[in-house]
């Protein structure tokens, strides 16, 4: 089942039908849920008392064009996302980095960046440097703390696309990545019951058309499971947070009017637009520092 978001704030939740047109499913949520917030939370927290309806309206189909709808993030209000800083050895190589995951741990992104398919990347800085990275990302189904890795797909909810824009240079991460817009994901969940072979799906990334990122997943260093273990051991979860699994090599500079494109084999493609409209000089001065050095600084 692909499930998605849109309207203002999220606050329309609706299935992809097996006729690619799209059902809004927000009726279905019980009104004790708040109405002006995302209701994605409220389907994952009461998904098997739904599940039933939501099968029978996407198997009946004739909703409205996907394309009629404005969406946002599947996800557009989690408690937090997470998000694995060096997860491929092709990416710690090209970003010169001496260690990964396993000396890195996690690091948080602002659920406020979170942007949905069809948005737009807002540069903040016309003087740095920003770069594509995208990844595989799964979302939490109830709450987990200590979760071990055999029981992982207990606490998955679903799957997604995200991609992870990033400032180079030598500001913390939680800054780096955290401005508005940031964070595009989805197009939708797509459930994990309808996952094959996680190992086996492809990771790619565009930009205009320029191939740059190409994974599987079976590359990962931690895989989905042994991610789930670390993250649970430090902080609980929560229904609807966001765990961006980290991104192979290839990431480069992106730039206005740029056209990104991630795609995950069997999950979709999510593709987003890049602007640098009202963009200033940058604040800090972390230019010169971080992995790739001077590259922080944008060249022209
Ligand atoms: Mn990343």
């Amino acid at each position: 089942m692909r499930l998605l978001s849109f309207g203002e704030n999220g606050s329309s939740v609706a299935v992809l039908c097996h006729d690619q047109t799209v059902v809004d499913i927000s009726g279905a949520i019980p009104d004790s849920w708040e109405r002006s917030r995302g209701l994605m939370r409220a389907v994952i927290s009461n998904f098997e008392s739904l599940r039933g309806g939501i099968e029978k309206l996407a198997s009946e189909g004739n909703g409205v064009p996907l394309d009629s709808l404005t969406l946002t993030a599947p996800v557009p209000d989690p408690s937090k996302i997470v998000a694995a800083p060096v997860n491929y050895l092709d990416h710690m190589t090209e970003m010169n980095q001496a260690s990964h995951i396993d000396s890195l741990g996690v690091f948080l992104k602002a659920p406020s960046s979170l942007i949905g398919h069809r948005g737009t990347v807002r540069l903040p800085y016309s003087d740095r440097r920003f770069d594509q990275e995208g990844e595989l990302c799964f979302v939490i189904s109830r709450q987990a703390r200590n979760v071990k890795a055999d029981n992982a797909f207990d606490y998955i909810f679903g799957f997604s696309i995200a991609l992870d824009i990033t400032m180079r240079g030598g500001e913390d991460r939680s800054t780096r990545k955290s401005f508005d817009t940031f964070t595009p994901m989805g197009p939708w969940i797509l459930t994990s019951d309808e996952i094959n072979s996680l190992a086996d799906l492809q990771l790619r990334c565009w930009v205009n058309d320029e191939l740059r990122q190409q994974a599987k997943i079976s590359q990962l260093i931690w895989g989905v499971p042994e991610l789930l273990e670390y993250v649970s051991s430090v902080m609980t979860l929560l229904p609807g947070d966001i765990i961006s699994t980290g991104t192979p090599a290839g990431v480069g500079p992106i730039d206005s009017g740029d056209v990104i494109v991630a795609e995950v084999s069997e999950i979709g493609r999510l593709k987003v637009h890049v602007s640098d409209q009202g963009a200033t000089l940058s604040v800090t001065k972390g230019a010169a520092t971080g992995a790739l050095g001077l590259q922080g600084m944008k060249q022209s």
